[in-house]
């Protein structure tokens, strides 16, 4: 059966992975990875959540199935952080919102159900995106193309070739774009450049995707919600991917929505059925406990105050991180200006670091990163900032 079955090319993220932890050396750094580490280099486990699941094993639940779309309390809870409380969508009724296997599974549930609404389309994803963006919907039958996104002269976003594009794209088409904190670049659309993108995607009749996998890692929960905000005020209809792998280090849970705008209640009730069914046929209905315990912190005032305190400590670590690389770099006698690190957001960044001075930092130094140039901020601590700035230094001077 197996015989002719060829080896599939590595995973490039996953590969760095595993040669870092082949590495000996003591000193070694892994900026290549997309998790968060605290300043202890461990993966935070948030207060919040310890609570939530204490209170969970204290009331040891049964184990039944959840409906096929999740739990109501947890899908409530994801479309007020998404939409705002006072949300008139919801309140209307138009929104189906469904828990998901994390963020990757709710583009795969979005992509299948656009493939049986929309088969033809093609879908676009920005260049670069998250490589797992591309992937996701040819697996789902895709044809997929890209949109300029982000331009190396200024080291932030091409808007003017982002907004052309978008203006010769046939009506149908798929637009994904990064709600806040772009992986793998850092750079972001600012609020006026969002609300020029909902008008071209009215003018042309697109289907905007906002893949919203860092809520709360730029500025914080409401206003890096502003992407999916201005869709919501534009009466368009819409998909929004979100995942708490990030903001509640609850990466391995699997924990995520997809959430759909539609024009009125009773849309509402004929799409999620039309998605119920993809779900049904794919994995039947989501996992427990990942969802409950994230119902249960964002429900109570109490944990939630506890999990947004956690969060800002996150983002501000993240934002610390790049103000000490940026001033060791300078204080190491680069030359170049480092300075759009501290302006890019989330938990990357593009550092201008050549394909062949990434190879030079891992293997003189020991320091992993993407040969694109991306690092992850995140995975910096006070112990080994200054590690890596002066290799980024001997190398961006070399
Ligand atoms: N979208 C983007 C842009 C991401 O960076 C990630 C995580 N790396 C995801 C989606 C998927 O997140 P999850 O781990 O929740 O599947």
């Amino acid at each position: 059966i197996f015989a002719a079955v060829e080896m599939a090319p590595r995973d490039p993220i996953l590969g760095l992975n595993e040669a870092f932890n082949a590495d000996t050396r003591t000193d070694k750094v892994n900026l290549g990875v997309g998790v968060y580490y605290d300043d202890n280099g461990k993966i935070p486990l948030l207060a919040a959540v310890k609570a939530a699941e204490k209170a969970r094993l204290e009331a040891m639940p049964p184990r039944g199935y959840q409906p096929i779309e999740g739990a109501p309390s947890y899908n409530n809870a994801v479309q007020n952080l998404l939409f705002g409380k006072d949300s008139a969508l919801i309140a209307n009724g138009q929104v189906v919102t469904i828990q998901a296997l994390g963020g990757t599974g709710a583009l795969k549930v979005g992509g299948d159900y656009l493939k049986r609404l929309n088969p033809a389309a093609t879908v676009y994803i920005s260049d670069p995106s998250w490589e797992n963006h591309r992937a996701i919907f040819e697996s789902a039958g895709f044809a997929v193309d890209t949109y300029p996104y982000y331009d190396p002269a200024t080291r932030g976003v091409n808007f003017a070739g982002m907004k052309a594009k978008l203006g010769e794209l046939a009506a149908g088409s798929v637009v994904v774009l990064h709600a806040c904190c772009h992986n793998p670049t850092g750079a972001d659309l600012t609020e006026a450049q969002w609300g020029e993108v909902v008008e071209a995607c009215r003018a042309r009749g697109l289907v905007p995707f906002l893949d919203m996998a860092y809520q709360g890692f730029a500025d914080g929960i409401e206003p890096d919600a502003v992407a999916v905000r201005l869709f919501s005020a534009s009466g368009l209809q819409f998909f929004v991917s979100s995942s708490f792998s990030k903001s509640f280090s609850l990466y391995g849970e699997r924990v995520g929505a997809l959430s759909i705008v539609t024009a009125d209640k009773d849309e509402a009730a004929r799409v999620l059925s039309q998605v119920k069914r993809v779900i049904r046929t794919n994995y039947s209905n989501p996992p427990t406990h990942g969802g409950a315990v994230v119902a249960a912190v964002l429900n109570a005032p109490e944990l939630r105050q506890m999990w947004e305190d956690e969060l800002a400590g996150m983002r501000d670590r993240i934002r610390a991180m790049r103000v000490g690389l940026v001033e060791s770099l300078k204080a190491a006698g680069v030359a170049q200006d480092f300075s759009f690190v501290i302006e890019q957001r989330g938990m990357f960044s593009y550092t201008a670091l050549s394909a062949a001075q990434v190879e030079q930092l891992k293997s003189e130094f020991g320091i992993y990163a993407v040969s694109t140039g991306r690092i992850c901020l995140a995975a910096l601590n006070s112990r080994n900032i200054g590690y890596v700035a002066k290799a980024i230094a001997s190398v961006a001077k070399a």
